[in-house]
Order: C-alpha cells, then structure tokens, then sequence
C-alpha cells in the first residue's frame, strides 16, 4: 500500500522513483530515447515495441513503457490500464507480424529472474526455439502471464475501493498479504 507516501517519500514510492526520467545504462531507456530507431516497430506516447534481441519463439516482441518501471513488483492499482494497453498493443503486432493460427503468450518474468530492470511484456507467437526454453515462460514464480497480472491489478483496485473487502473474503485465517 503506498498511496500516501508516494508523492513525499522515495522509499515508499519504489514506482515513482524512477517513473519521471530516463536511467542512464538502462538498455530500454536508451531505445526510448531514440538510440537504436531501426528496432523499434511501434510507438505511442507511452509505449514502444521492438523484437527481442534474444528471440525464444517463431515471434519474440517485446512492449515497454517509456517510463522506467522496474518490475512488476512495484505495479499497483493505478497501473491497470498501462498493462491492459501493454497487451492489447502486442496482440496487435502479433496479429499483423505472426504466422496466421499461432498460439499465442504474454507475461512478464519476476523478480529476479529478468535480464533488464525496465519493464518489458514478452509478447510471443509458438512455439518457443529451442524448445528447452519454454521453461522460462510458463514456471510460476519465474513467470508471470498477462492475464493472471491484469487479475491481480484488478483485485487491488476492488480492494482500494472498498477497503472491508480483504477481512470479508479472508475469512478468519488472518495474514492477508
Ligand atoms: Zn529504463
Ligand atoms: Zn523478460
């Protein structure tokens, strides 16, 4: 729960931290700010799009945000719509750029199990090459889907509105992370 805090003190506010300015030897960064323009595939106001250097599947692109978010540790309610676009924008570019009839994946790696701090969505067509490496993408705790992000957002922003929620639907056990 940041909230209060994230405006005045930096520790709380991991996300804000960073959010405003670019950080110096971040590779994304650097894409963001123009450094490589024969990558990128996309861009909007607050979003990019280029394949992976390291592809791992017949389509490997990836989505980032221009603003510096580190992982996926640090998103909260608020960041809901920035995932939701995430997504939407690389089902997009799969749709022109992968083989008609792929199956289709997209997630987040988890803390730490990422190559670079700046928020990246793996946005891939099947199937993974080589194919060892699709342990990387489908592992929980090491893999985090879209989707299963999106639900985790959305139960934040249920449990800010109506904060009774957490004591109503964890019942007794106490703990509520
Ligand atoms: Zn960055
Ligand atoms: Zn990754």
């Amino acid at each position: 729960m940041g909230g209060l805090c994230d405006s005045c003190c930096p520790r709380r506010g991991k996300a804000g931290m960073y959010r405003d300015k670019p950080v110096p030897d971040c590779p994304f960064c650097g894409i963001v700010g123009g450094d490589t323009p024969e990558r990128v595939i996309f861009r909007s106001d607050r979003l990019i799009a280029f394949p992976s250097i390291r592809p791992q599947a017949a389509v490997h692109l990836l989505v980032v945000p221009h603003s510096h978010v580190p992982n996926t540790d640090v998103l909260g309610a608020d960041d809901l719509e920035l995932v939701e676009e995430m997504e939407r924008v690389g089902r997009d570019l799969l749709a022109r750029t992968a083989p008609a009839g792929s199956e289709l994946k997209f997630g987040y790696h988890v803390p730490p199990w990422r190559s670079v701090d700046h928020l990246h969505l793996h946005c891939m067509a099947l199937p993974h090459s080589p194919p060892w490496t699709a342990v990387k993408y489908m592992l929980p705790g090491v893999w985090l889907s879209s989707a299963d992000l999106v639900v985790r957002l959305r139960r934040r922003r249920r449990q800010r509105q109506r904060p009774g929620l957490l004591q109503q639907e964890g019942g007794a056990g106490g703990a509520a992370a």
